[in-house]
């Protein structure tokens, strides 16, 4: 019976820094949803970019991660390896009639006055779609390839944010699916990957909910089942602004000179809601008192790892 089966989980990191505080929230909640039901995890590294990203990097992601007392059931290759295996998916989308190459430059993209969702994606107006023969030859250089999508509402129920949908045709349009370089794009890789590894629970970033409906259109089209969504909120510096990568006193490194692994998890868990009082606990024991439920909704401060100030401090 498909709802008595175990979940499978994942953590897809892209190895382009040390890991951070955002990295880690997501690690951990990723993996204490599926471990508090008895499922399995697999771990992968995002390395489509390979000027940005490097093995150094993955293997001190595989350690910061051990050092928080995660553990993971499988790895799967990196997403540098596998274009032979993303040839396939592409040739089966094409196959179905459904790509087309795509001339247009950088700037003429921009240039485009259309509402974009929230990743910064434009409105593609469908420029190349219907260019002949004679006209896509006469450009002379390599295109990128763009995946038609029908005027259809994706739904998804996700676990932390409830009711969210996206009409692809009038909110993304036709997107990339293969760059000029011949690189597979992040929407594709994941989608192939994640179903090619039976996830059947995806936790990551508010910052990717947005994606979620061209992911279930591929995995519609590549024959995968939809897995199930948890878009976790954001995590906010004490003056309300979006932590990212050049907080350079939160990432792992600093983070593992300041603090045990159980009083970063605790912290984690306490501002996150599924504490009731500070404390350290282990991952393990994150994993006994995780819930869904109980989880916040809205952007989390993990003020107490910020020596000091307060979430509400103005800014100075
Ligand atoms: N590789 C992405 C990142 O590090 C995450 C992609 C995903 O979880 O789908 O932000």
């Amino acid at each position: 019976m498909e709802s008595l089966k175990k979940p499978v989980g994942r953590f897809a990191p892209t190895p382009s820094g040390r890991m951070h505080l955002g990295n880690v929230f997501a690690a951990l909640m990723a993996w204490a949803s599926v471990r508090s039901r008895g499922g399995s995890f697999v771990l992968r590294m995002e390395d489509l970019d390979t000027q940005r990203t490097a093995k150094e990097y993955a293997d001190l992601l595989r350690e910061d991660l051990e050092w928080l007392g995660l553990d993971w059931d499988l790895e799967t290759p990196p997403q540098s390896q596998r274009s032979e295996v993303y040839d396939r998916y592409f040739a089966c989308l094409a196959e179905k009639g459904l790509l087309y190459p795509c001339y247009c430059t950088r700037s003429q993209l921009h240039s485009v006055n259309a509402p974009h969702l929230s990743d910064g994606t434009y409105v593609y107006p469908g420029t190349c779609r219907n260019l002949t023969a004679a006209e896509q030859a006469a450009f002379g250089r390599d295109p990128a390839w763009r995946v038609m999508v029908p005027d259809k509402i994706w739904k998804l129920h996700d676990l932390c944010r409830g009711d969210y949908q996206q009409n692809l045709a009038a909110e993304c349009g036709d997107f990339v699916v293969r760059r000029a370089d011949g690189v597979y794009v992040y929407q594709l890789a994941v989608t192939v990957d994640d179903g090619e590894a039976g996830v059947t629970e995806v936790v990551r970033g508010m910052d990717l909910l947005s994606s979620a409906p061209r992911q279930m259109y591929l995995q519609e089209l590549l024959g995968f089942s939809h897995p199930e969504y948890g878009h976790l909120p954001l995590l906010m510096a004490p003056d309300g602004r979006r932590l990212s990568k050049r907080d350079r006193d939160l990432d792992m490194g600093a983070l593992r000179r300041r603090m045990t692994p159980e009083k970063l998890v605790g912290s984690l868990a306490y501002s996150a809601g599924l504490l009731e009082k500070q404390e350290s606990i282990s991952a393990a024991e994150l994993a006994t008192v995780f819930s869904w439920e109980k989880l916040r909704r809205d952007n989390i401060c993990p003020e107490n790892l910020f020596s000091g100030k307060s979430c509400f401090s103005p800014k100075i």
